[in-house]
């Protein structure tokens, strides 16, 4: 039996979706009056074909009558006769509607248009030879329509693209491969769902009446035209589309290199035909549904060259981009010796130095402020004068960041990206020196401007070799504006001729003066500028458009570095030499080589904002801390048994920072060894071992603080609570038994510390000390309730316990209001423990308390420290507080922090996934639910936001007992732009769908 009917959209027909009692779902289909039969039974055909060739395919399957005939008819209204089918249902949702559109979805659509394309080569059907108007190769037809386009731009915009099309696609056509396609894999026509293996999409195909027998490849152009729309970079999208397709059905040279012209075809069809419908059936919306889009991806599209397109789809099916690649390459590696110089010196000889410019080198010194770049230009003419050689390297396919200032980063579909990969070599030489002609050619085109970052004035030849069959071009940057002078495009240029010389002024990417030498294989049409950096994301692209310079320079390959380890051999290595029990980080690991401020950066030179690092508090690798450090790691470095000013000097300004009377501090190396002090001093002090912890908190990775952290005890691996351990629960007042409403709630929870002290001492025994954190960190960035902290002190000591306060994640001006989070609660600890932050990296931390406390301590058993308190560890230290003063870093986290809180809230409108947002200054947590009645935790999702924002460029973190807690604690110069960046891009991803990998 069939249920209910609901009517689905459709263009012409009527669909009806039914649910038998089975569950099964189906589609009933009344064709509009003038279908016609055959049409249909193509249809019907080809989908009976399919499920026999490729049953796992996704697309629907044709149910019978009873008289076994897949078309019945039925009587509409009047005379009017209509057929009917029945098809299952697919299930999903548009892909137009599913996002993101990711790498692997978009290759599963395009693995399943090759393989249904590769079941129906041998399909025929008398009613696929069939006119239509969204047949790409009859696109010409739009030429009579043009004029129904308003704009005279738009209509170049389509003269333009078409003309290209008919020129140079419409001639190929053809000789390529035809069948019978699907011919309209538009975004409302290919439904996604996420219900494969490990959310793997799924992607199902359906609307199969505008099939017909035509250019194979027109299927796949089709469906690029719909993916590339709404995208950043409709390239990639499409490559990703392309390297599916070719998995399943290879793709032939020609066919490759028409894809592109057929993608804009087929958008001048679609822009043109609906300018059209407008003109006769003004309020049709479907129709004119994908126009705006479609328009704006006309105009990217207008702006790539279409050979670059065709050698971007080549990558995508594994062939060498550059056709002409390979022979260049073999062609210099046969000519060695015919070969002449680039510049006067011999770059054979062994003292020439090759320099390291890539992101992590220490040769780029501490600052990457915009155009500082004395420490590196001082750094290269050293080394070249200390080895006596005129002339220094610089590296081909080297990742820099130098130069990015001077570029405005692209966009990528996941956010910001960089070119970063060097494509030229680099000759560092005297301005003025000259440069010759290495092999014979003629101008091909060059550029006065300094347009083009890290080439300057540049020349292009052009060589013509191997008997006229193959061209390839050099390209000189960076060369003096008056070496160009009467050079015109198309002058002979003898080999060994002097051609420029290198330019004077200072090159824009920053560096002492240079040659920047490069070999292309195809200019793209450009003329005298070329890029001279790459996105990583187009590598091998632009690697195979211009191969290694060194072919030409041939500086011997010993003179070059090993290559640093990849990712893959990094993360092989770990596996077999460090304990698989140190996790990493993100899904697709992330190699940071670079810190500076609130940013990192990874080896392929991109920049992650860090919002989740709270150790580099100051800003990574601060100018002034690492000089601190330096400075004094170059004087003496040794152990508290010497005097030395510093030590008293620090802890004296620590000290300062602090309520009396915590006056004595002791110096030690991470917030373990902070806390696992404590717990001596604590227990020393009051003669008692038991402990009370607040519920999921982290104190520390030793033996005593595993102990009384319940987040490890309590998690995997743990071996549960030990008998001298009394738990709280956390005073969460989102999730937890009293809520924020309760004015009370702070009281309310002190009172299970009570609960506890009462546990411990009928066991005969009583408190040593009561741990909290001022903020709950592993345990969901809890902002405390008020007076939590003061009960539960006023307990513990009413029962001669002592309190102490882990400010290993809070401390240093981080909560904005206060320089400490306790001082938020009005409470003074008798033991506070820092760490993280204290250091700004460095293994720095320290425990601060009372002078009777530690009178206590010291009872003959003398406290060593090797490294504790070392006068490097006290320089960095004093360095911190410095900045924190200078920069007033704790004024900025309140502001800042007030307004990220503000926006985040303001987020919480739109989407029904947070839950909770929370924090103070610049220690912020947004709890994730599904369900905000219910509070069910959303932990997948938190998951895939943490990845996806890292995707993003943005670097945050999870937590709290579900692992359903995004934490931000970013360094305190994230500014707020930073802090807009990160609502909007997170904004952004809590729009998609999170069930993807
Ligand atoms: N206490 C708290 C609250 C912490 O978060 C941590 C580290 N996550 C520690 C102590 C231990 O510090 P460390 O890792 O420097 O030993």
């Amino acid at each position: 039996m069939l249920g209910e009917a609901r009517a689905l959209p459709g263009e012409h027909d009527r669909n009806f979706v039914f649910e038998a009692d089975d569950g099964q779902r189906f589609v009933l289909k009344i064709a509009h009056a003038g279908e016609q039969w055959e049409t249909l039974d193509l249809q019907n055909q080809s989908l009976a074909h399919m499920a026999k060739q490729v049953p796992e395919l996704h697309v629907p399957r044709v149910l019978t009558t009873s008289a076994g005939q897949a078309t019945a008819t039925i009587k509409g209204s009047g005379d009017t006769m209509h057929l009917v089918r029945l098809l299952s249902y697919l299930p999903g949702k548009a892909l137009a509607q599913a996002k993101p559109h990711t790498p692997v979805l978009l290759s599963n659509l395009g693995k399943m248009l090759g393989t249904l394309d590769k079941a129906l080569v041998n399909f025929t059907h008398p009613a696929a030879r069939r006119d239509l108007k969204w047949d790409i190769p009859r696109a010409g037809w739009i030429r009579d329509y043009l004029h129904y386009i308003p704009s005279p731009d738009r209509r170049a915009l389509l003269e333009q693209l078409l003309g290209h099309f008919e020129t140079h696609a419409l001639p190929l056509l053809p000789a390529l491969r035809q069948s019978v396609i699907h011919n309209d894999a538009n975004d409302y026509n290919v439904l996604v769902d996420y219900t494969g293996p490990d959310h793997t999409p799924i992607v199902h195909l359906l609307d199969f009446g505008d099939m017909l027998r035509t250019q194979t490849i027109c299927e796949l152009s089709i469906a690029a035209a719909y993916v590339m729309m709404d995208k950043v970079d409709p390239l990639a999208s499409a490559a990703s589309l392309v390297a599916g397709y070719s998995e399943a059905l290879p793709l032939t040279d020609a066919e490759l290199s028409v894809l592109f012209d057929l993608i804009c075809a087929r958008l001048c069809v679609s822009v043109t035909n609906s300018a059209y419908q407008q003109q006769i059936e003004p309020g049709n919306s479907y129709l004119t549904i994908s126009e705006r889009p479609a328009w704006h991806l006309l105009e990217q599209l207008a702006k790539i060259s279409p050979r670059f397109a065709c050698y971007t789809f080549r990558h995508a099916c594994g062939m060498v981009p550059s056709p002409t690649s390979n022979a260049v390459v073999n062609w210099l590696k046969g000519h060695t010796a015919g070969i002449g110089r680039i510049v006067e010196p011999d770059l054979k000889l062994e003292n020439v130095p090759v320099f390291d410019l890539s992101v992590g080198s220490p040769e780029l010194g501490n600052s990457l402020e915009p155009g500082d770049m004395a420490f590196t230009t001082q750094k290269l003419l050293s080394r070249m004068q200390a080895a006596h050689s005129p002339v220094g390297i610089g590296r081909y396919i080297e990742t820099r960041i130098i130069h990015t200032n001077i570029e405005r980063h692209k966009e990528s579909n996941d956010g910001p990206a960089w070119a970063t990969i060097h494509l030229g070599l680099d000759l560092f030489m005297a301005a003025g020196s000259p440069v010759y002609t290495p092999v014979a050619g003629i101008v091909h085109s060059f550029s006065h401007d300094d347009e083009t970052p890290g080439t300057g004035p540049t020349l292009v030849l052009q060589h013509t070799v191997a008997d006229g069959s193959l061209i390839f071009y050099t390209l000189y940057g960076n060369l003096s504006f008056d070496s160009l002078i009467g050079i015109y495009n198309g002058m002979p240029v003898e080999q060994g001729t002097q051609i420029a010389s290198i330019g004077d002024e200072p090159p824009n990417d920053g560096l002492p003066p240079h040659l920047h030498f490069q070999l292309i294989t195809d200019m793209l049409d450009r003329q005298g500028r070329f890029p001279a950096y790459a996105l990583p994301g187009e590598r091998a692209v632009w690697l195979s458009l211009s191969p290694d310079p060194n072919l030409v320079a041939g500086i011997p390959a010993a003179r070059f570095p090993v290559a640093s380890m990849s990712k893959e051999q990094i993360l092989l290595s770990r596996a077999q030499h460090i304990g698989s029990s140190l996790s990493i980080s993100y899904r697709q690991p992330l190699q940071i080589v670079r810190g500076s401020m609130q940013y990192l950066y990874s080896e392929d030179g991109r920049a992650y904002l860090d919002a989740v690092n709270n150790v580099s508090h100051v800003g990574h690798c601060h100018p002034h801390v690492v000089r601190a450090g330096q400075e004094q790691m170059a004087v003496l470095n040794t152990n508290t048994r010497y005097l030395h000013e510093k030590l008293v000097r620090y802890s004296e300004r620590l000290c300062s920072t602090l309520p009396e009377p915590l006056r004595v501090c002791f110096f030690v190396c991470s917030g373990s060894e902070a806390n696992e002090l404590a717990l001596r001093l604590a227990r020393a002090h009051t003669g008692q071992r038991d402990m009370i912890v607040v519920d999921v908190a982290y104190h520390g990775n030793t033996s005593a603080l595993i102990d009384i952290s319940p987040y490890k005890f309590n998690g995997p691996g743990g071996a549960g609570k030990p008998p001298h351990v009394q738990v709280v629960p956390m005073p969460d007042t989102y999730r937890g038994k009293f809520k924020s409403d309760d004015s009370q709630a702070g009281e309310k929870y002190a009172r299970f510390v009570q609960e506890a002290i009462g546990h411990i001492q009928e066991q005969q025994r009583n408190v040593a000390a009561f741990i909290s954190e001022s903020l709950l960190g592993c345990g969901g960035q809890v902002v405390l309730p008020s007076h939590y902290l003061q009960e539960a002190y006023r307990h513990t000591r009413n029962a001669g316990g002592v309190c102490i306060a882990d400010e290993v994640q809070t401390g240093f001006g981080r909560v904005g209001t206060h320089f400490w989070a306790f001082e938020t609660q009005g409470v003074v600890p008798d033991i506070v423990t820092m760490g993280k932050p204290i250091g700004n990296g460095h293994p720095l931390a320290a425990v601060a308390t009372t002078p009777a406390i530690a009178a206590s301590f010291a009872n003959g058993m003398e406290y060593f420290n090797t490294f504790g308190g070392n006068p490097v560890s006290c320089a960095i230290g004093m360095a911190v507080l410095d900045v924190i003063e200078q920069e007033d870093l704790q004024a900025s986290a309140l502001q800042v922090g007030l307004h990220l809180l503000h926006e985040l809230r303001a987020l919480t409108n739109r989407q029904p996934l947070i839950g909770d947002v929370r924090g103070l200054g610049l220690f912020m947590g947004i709890e994730l639910v599904r369900d905000r009645q219910m509070l069910t935790p959303a932990p997948e999702q938190a998951a895939y936001i943490a990845n996806r924002m890292r995707d993003h460029g943005i670097l945050l973190s999870t937590d709290g007992p579900f692992h359903n807690v995004l934490k931000i604690k970013p360094p305190l110069v994230f500014t707020q732009h930073n802090a807009d960046e990160l609502v909007s891009t997170l904004d952004t991803i809590l729009d998609e769908d999170m069930a993807q990998p």
